[in-house]
């Protein structure tokens, strides 16, 4: 590992290489929320077409104004490569990377466990962080335990807004309490256009009756269209396969069946439709009920809700791959660690 930790401080002797996987909605906000910060350096990119790699980091602006005008990362000048095979052939060149933020569509719904066995078999060494959703996606992940641990790769899966952040604030919350009898999740996410986070809708239409992850990736962008034209562009979800609830029973605070996710998302207007909050109701040991409401500030984008703490749990998994350990953990069971 290319990071060394200064004894007794939470500061680093030298910068986490971090590379972003998937360079759509979130990749990009990515690039944008690490250009500023002293601890992370974005050193690779990679989209469906090519991927850029440059030791001394990548220009977050160019990357995306490169994927942006020609479809691709791979064609940034010097840095880049195309290639049908981005991942695969990024892993191969053996270039020096921390860690690897996944933020790519989960389509099919084994996808990420794919890549992640990629990871696996190449020999690489360090930390994977996910902004996976589905319970299912993170059962498959949670198969690849000991794979992980042999290889020595940190594995820190559920770590977007929810599941992540919301989950977390859940496993906080659950601390004033005996007994966790309700975790109600409510998303409310706005964007100007679905175009911008493309997998982040399909998924979500995923969810609506009618429609599963199959039917969901084989739309066309025209399709999804037609679908938002009919919902005046806001999907309404109700009861979704959320991860939240597998993660907070691992994590020991309730059984998954008490927790329950849900969401409206507007995609023509980056106003919330409603203010995203997680509700936490249980008995404490005095026999009383109550409920503690976590409600995230409205101005909050879901990009900053995701990459924030997809970055503060990459740090996190860090400081664990430093001390050996090894394996996969998720966003209820681990603190995230502020990157600076
Ligand atoms: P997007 O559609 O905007 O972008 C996907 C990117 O992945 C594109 O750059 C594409 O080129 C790239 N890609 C696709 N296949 C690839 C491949 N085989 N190799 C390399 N790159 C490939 O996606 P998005 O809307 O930013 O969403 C990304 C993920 O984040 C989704 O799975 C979504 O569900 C998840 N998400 C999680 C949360 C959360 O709170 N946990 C919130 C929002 C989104």
């Amino acid at each position: 590992m290319h990071t060394e930790q200064i004894i007794g401080s939470t500061s680093f002797a030298q910068k986490i290489r971090i590379g972003v996987l998937g360079f759509g909605g979130l990749g990009q906000a990515a690039a944008k929320v690490l250009a500023p910060k002293q601890e992370m350096i974005l050193v690779a990119a990679a989209d469906n077409k090519g991927y850029a790699y440059a030791t001394e980091g990548l220009n977050a602006q160019k990357c995306i104004t490169t994927y942006q005008s020609q479809g691709s990362v791979g064609y940034l000048e010097p840095f880049g490569t195309l290639t049908n095979h981005s991942i695969a052939d990024l892993i191969e060149s053996n270039q020096p990377v921390d860690g690897y933020f996944l933020a790519l569509p989960n389509l099919p719904n084994d996808f990420i466990a794919t890549v992640t066995k990629q990871f696996i078999d190449s020999g690489w060494r360090g930390v994977l962080v996910d902004a996976i959703k589905r319970t299912s996606a993170v059962e498959q992940l949670l198969t690849l335990k000991e794979e992980l641990q042999t290889a020595g790769i940190t594995y820190m899966t559920g770590c977007g807004a929810t599941p992540g952040l919301l989950t977390a604030a859940a496993a906080i919350a659950a601390q004033s309490y005996a007994e966790i009898h309700q975790v109600v999740i409510t998303f409310g996410v706005g964007i100007a256009n679905w175009e911008a986070y493309r997998a982040t809708i399909r998924e979500d239409i995923a969810h609506m009756p009618g429609y599963n992850v199959e039917t969901a990736r084989a739309m066309t962008d025209a399709e999804v269209e037609a679908l938002l034209d009919k919902t005046n562009g806001v999907l309404t979800l109700e009861n979704m396969e959320h991860a939240d609830d597998i993660m907070l029973e691992l994590a020991g605070i309730c059984s998954r069946d008490r927790v329950t996710v849900g969401g409206v998302v507007d995609t023509r207007n980056p106003k919330k439709p409603l203010s995203t909050n997680v509700k936490i109701t249980g008995r404490t040991f005095e026999g009383k009920i109550s409920t503690h409401t976590f409600t995230l500030g409205d101005e909050t984008s879901m990009a900053a809700n995701v990459c924030g703490p997809a970055f503060g749990y990459l740090k996190a998994g860090i400081k664990l791959h430093q001390r050996g350990i090894h394996g996969i953990f998720t966003a209820a069971e681990i603190m995230p660690q502020f990157v600076k």
